[in-house]
């Protein structure tokens, strides 16, 4: 395949300058560049293609060269080899990155451009609250500091409320173009932060801001069976915008004090109870302090330790419907550690009646042994 005619390739005279030869190649490289067409692969060759007789077109000798040879007096020399994107020792996939990053803005600053307008940024508040709140809801009133809209200036951020104006910096554009070889790179303007507007006149009170932090007042609606970490939205809530943007949300952020004995799995209560052994073997109804008032746990007859008794709608309100979780309550038996003298003769007496085979088993069958007799 024979390569083409670098001076036909940028579309100039044979007898082109190095002016005409540089916008020559510039359209190309703009036209062609692989972040313009992407997954393109003719315009990817087109624009290496360009690239190389670019790179020998603008030097002397291998211009010379080429012009008595062609192609066989700059191969191996001045090749374009494997695509490699270097021209002149420079990598202009790098200028070009550069320039197209700023040119495409990065998604944001052409649009951002001629418009001030930002959103309030999120709050979060940290609100710790005790179990019995988390479980039955609760209503509480926090203070805290926001950003509001500037009164002074009613939120233009100017002191004669005329506003931001264009920045003198940048002329408004939100960049400034500096020369960088033969391209011209741009950068987002420092004095307006690519905003392309300042304020002339700040306001006294806000210093051009347009927002002064102040501290507010809101109440708190904490719903009946919320967890520990569960966040409140309030929208709207947050730092006002500035410039007509709008406002930001709040975010409640609950922590939820441990209860003394009871734990949460959703909106099941547990904790555990310690029973007798004679409570435990003949069975009882003991009473014990719920989360909110006496429960009746009945103790079956032979109950084994460890067991677990469900008391129905004891538990956590069920967080946006109605009803409630259980009380789950762990029995426990305790074995005394110490008898009195009466005590320890019952005791005896019991064991003249009472054996248990001591016979070895297996941790895995008194499972099984405990739920057949519980
Ligand atoms: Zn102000
Ligand atoms: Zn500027």
């Amino acid at each position: 395949m024979s390569k083409a005619d670098y001076y036909e390739v940028l579309g100039v005279e044979r007898g082109a300058g190095d002016q005409e030869l540089k916008s020559a190649y510039r359209r190309l490289a703009m036209k062609y560049h692989p972040d313009r067409n992407p997954g393109d692969h003719t315009a990817e060759e087109k624009f290496k293609e360009a690239s190389e007789a670019y790179q020998v077109l603008s030097d002397a000798d291998k211009r010379a060269a080429y012009d008595r040879f062609g192609h066989a007096g700059v191969s191996g020399s001045g090749g374009f080899g494997g695509g490699s994107p270097f021209a002149g020792g420079v990598d202009i996939s790098d200028i070009f990155g550069e320039m197209f990053g700023e040119m495409f803005g990065g998604g944001g600053s052409t649009g951002r451009r001629g418009s001030r307008q930002q959103r309030g940024d999120d709050l979060r508040y940290d609100l710790t609250i005790e179990f019995e709140e988390a479980v039955f809801g609760t209503e509480t009133e926090v203070r805290m500091r926001r950003r509001e809209s500037c009164e002074t200036c009613h939120g233009t951020g100017s002191a004669s409320s005329r506003g931001p104006v264009a920045c003198g910096q940048c002329r408004g554009t939100g960049q400034v173009r500096y020369q960088q070889g033969f391209f011209a790179v741009a950068r987002t303007c420092g004095a307006c932060n690519g905003s392309g507007q300042t304020i002339a006149d700040p306001c006294a009170t806000c210093r051009g801001e347009a927002r002064v932090a102040k501290e507010f007042k809101l109440k708190v609606k904490v719903p009946a069976g919320v967890e520990n970490e569960t966040r409140i939205r309030y929208s709207g809530e947050g730092d006002a915008g500035r410039f007509g943007g709008p406002k930001g949300d709040l975010y409640i952020v609950l922590s939820v004090r441990p209860h003394d004995f009871f734990e949460r799995d959703g909106s099941d209560l547990h904790c555990v109870l310690p029973i007798s052994f004679p409570q435990a073997a003949l069975g009882d109804e003991v009473v014990m302090e719920g989360i909110d008032g006496p429960v009746t746990v009945k103790v079956p007859e032979g109950v084994q330790s460890g067991r677990e008794v469900r008391v129905r709608s004891k538990g956590v309100p069920h967080l946006n419907s109605s009803g409630r979780g259980d009380l789950v309550v762990q029995l426990m038996v305790q074995i005394p550690r110490k008898l009195t003298r009466a005590q320890r003769e019952l005791v005896k007496q019991l064991n003249e009646t009472l054996k248990v085979e001591n016979k070895p088993t297996s941790k895995g069958l008194m499972d099984k042994m405990k739920d057949l007799f519980s």
